[in-house]
């Protein structure tokens, strides 16, 4: 969508990314970094004063949780590095993974490429909301991981402690592995609070948790990330991670380690997106496009059912073809290709490509 967004000239509101710039000073820092000369690798598992931080940081969100930094926080190239370690650190040909679709579309192939079967639950327009006991029935003997992602791309939903306690409940007795996908951790809206899986003391030890500081500092492109697990599960992950990549970029992890000393850098990141979706969904509400409830990310989902009969895809691409504005068919998310007639359109953007955006969508 993003190639057909440029070649139209439409407002690219398809892929997730920022179009504004990270703070200045954080730049400045991988500047200064690069001058001070850490520019030759880094340690393996991240520099020990980067992980110190992102303990510290964790301590900070979550209720004073301590974490060893040496033997459970592992920095990696990006979230979706993590994810594609984590599944070739456990899974082996013909072990079963259950994923929750929709779902970002790194998860299948990075398991199937080391073998693994993916077993969909799909959920449904408009709520998406997860049945634990329809997971239940597609755990099978040969059940190695499950996936969760809270808040969800590109759903917008998240998962509540109740939640939590129904997987570990499901989760008890097995010795399945969760993989808990929390790069939106920072965005969640409306008074609501992020539940992460290492908050929940049963399933914080058969769980890696992975971040990203891409959509916590507006850094997508700087493929920058972190995974947290117990000591046991990151000694295996740690020997996938060191062949798979070695280390992480180094002026980039002393940068952070600089810029998380001060605890201000990320926790207003609620309110600066919730204010960004608040002033997209007033600027399109006399358009004829549904929005469903979005508790968190940066995606905001439209029923267009009242506008056409199309299928995502194709309303998509004349979407952006005939008013030049690129969104993401949400069929894209699902094996399937489960057409709800919902569109994703990411709002991390100025307002003035909202905006612009907007009385585009209005016209339709
Ligand atoms: N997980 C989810 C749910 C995502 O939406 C994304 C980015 N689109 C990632 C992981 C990947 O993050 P990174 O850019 O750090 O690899």
């Amino acid at each position: 969508m993003s190639s057909l967004a440029q070649e139209h000239k439409a407002v690219n509101l398809s892929q997730g990314f920022p179009n504004f710039d990270p703070d200045a000073r954080l730049r400045r820092l991988v500047f200064d970094h690069m001058e001070m000369g850490d520019n030759q690798y880094a340690p393996m598992p991240g520099t020990p004063l980067l992980r110190a931080r992102i303990a510290e940081k964790i301590e900070h969100t979550y209720q004073g949780l301590q974490l060893n930094p040496d033997t459970e926080i592992t920095v990696t190239a990006g979230a979706t590095q993590a994810l594609f370690c984590a599944f070739a650190a456990f899974i082996r040909p013909g072990d079963e993974v259950i994923l929750i679709e929709p779902c970002y579309d790194s998860y299948r192939p990075s398991i199937e490429t080391v073998g693994g079967v993916v077993v969909p639950y799909r959920l449904s327009a408009p709520d998406y909301s997860i049945d634990w006991e329809d997971v239940k029935k597609r755990i099978t003997p040969k059940t190695k991981m499950i996936c969760t992602n809270t808040p969800c791309n590109p759903t917008g939903k998240i998962l509540s402690s109740e939640d939590l306690d129904q997987l570990a409940q499901l989760l008890r007795d097995s010795s399945i592995i969760h993989v808990s996908d929390e790069v939106y951790e920072h965005l969640v809206f409306d008074g609501q609070q992020h539940a992460s899986s290492l908050t929940h003391p049963e399933l914080r030890k058969r769980s890696m948790a992975i971040y990203s500081f891409g959509k916590t500092f507006h850094t997508t492109g700087w493929k920058i990330g972190y995974l947290v697990a117990p000591p046991e599960i990151t000694v295996e992950f740690r020997k996938v991670h060191q062949f798979n990549v070695f280390s992480a970029n180094h002026p980039i992890q002393a940068a952070l380690a600089d810029y998380l000393a001060d605890t201000s850098t990320y926790s207003d990141l609620n309110s600066f997106y919730q204010e960004k979706r608040d002033f997209f969904l007033n600027a399109v509400k006399s358009s004829r496009l549904r929005p469903l409830a979005c508790e968190g990310t940066y995606f905001q989902l439209f029923d267009y059912s009242a506008i056409s009969n199309e299928n995502d895809l194709q309303f998509c691409k004349a979407m952006t073809k005939e008013i030049g504005v690129a969104t993401i068919p949400v069929s894209a998310f699902f094996s399937n290709n489960q057409d709800d007639k919902v569109i994703r359109v990411c709002f991390a953007k100025t307002k003035e490509v909202l905006l612009d955006a907007a009385v585009r969508l209005c016209a339709l």
